[in-house]
């Protein structure tokens, strides 16, 4: 088989303080995501996807938090080393599709920079690179805006060139 599909997911904790970066996008909000890199939780799904896809592990694994080096890491940069990978490994993106799961605010207008942004980083036309974005209907630690969920697919091709 020449292709490979791979799934993500993340999570991190909404607080007042930090900046809010999703798909490399800062969002006007008053709160922001919590975590030891710039906290966007899109991205480590899409990395966490492209490392599932060819079972190199996660993103805790090749960037641990423990690392001071990845101290308020951009996470574009994160995204780009794990596509490296994947290239190295001899396979390219084929699509990716993602969702992000939060209360408020509407991330409608950012979705394109979004798609752009993942576009660049994965050398893709933006075509393949499909980002949705749905509320937890008010249920739970995103309904409560405790916190913000990703998810992501991604399908990989060989890639001998
Ligand atoms: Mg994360």
């Amino acid at each position: 088989m020449n292709i490979k599909v791979g799934s993500g997911y993340d999570v991190h904790k909404l607080v007042s303080g930090r900046k809010l970066i999703l798909g490399g996008v800062e969002i006007p909000f008053e709160l922001g995501l919590l975590g030891h890199s710039d906290a966007d939780v899109l991205l480590h799904a899409i990395a966490d996807a492209l490392l599932g896809a060819l079972a190199l592990g996660d993103i805790g694994l090749h960037f641990p938090d423990t690392d001071e080096a990845n101290k308020d890491l951009d996470s574009k940069i994160l995204l780009g080393k794990v596509y490296d990978l994947v290239r190295e490994n001899g396979y390219k993106l084929n699509n990716l599709d993602a969702t992000i799961v939060m209360q408020r605010p509407k991330l409608r207008p950012q979705i394109k920079m979004m798609r752009k942004n993942i576009s660049a980083i994965l050398d893709s036309p933006i075509e393949n690179i499909s980002i949705k974005a749905t509320t937890s209907e008010r249920l739970g630690f995103v309904g409560r805006e405790e916190g913000v969920e990703a998810f992501a697919t991604v399908l990989l091709i060989r890639d001998n060139a």
